[in-house]
């Protein structure tokens, strides 16, 4: 089994999470959020709740998680007024 250890903290970006550049949350979550477009918005609120800023817009304004800052919590799922984000079972 890989081993992975967080080597440094580098710094707090805007909204207090912590950035780990030798850490890469897709090597470990159990699972990842699914957008289905055809039922988002595109109102934001999916981003706001994201506790590791992982969520950023794409094209034609809608949402996606950063697989690098990801850690298959579900928040977003949870907090998306349109149910539009399922979690679904990371490949290994
Ligand atoms: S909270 Fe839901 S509806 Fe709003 S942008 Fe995010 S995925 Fe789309
Ligand atoms: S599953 Fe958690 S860490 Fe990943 S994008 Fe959603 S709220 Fe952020």
């Amino acid at each position: 089994m890989k081993r992975i250890i967080a080597k440094t903290v580098k710094s707090y970006d805007i909204g207090g999470c912590l950035r780990r550049e030798t850490f890469c949350a897709l090597e470990w979550r159990a699972a990842k959020p699914v957008w289905n477009t055809d039922r988002c918005f595109k109102c934001g609120v999916c981003s706001l709740s994201c506790p590791d800023a992982a969520i950023i817009q794409v094209d034609e304004g809608f949402y996606d998680a950063n697989p690098d800052r990801c850690k298959g919590c579900g928040i977003c799922s949870e907090a998306c007024i349109n149910e539009a984000i399922t979690m679904s079972p990371e490949k290994k």
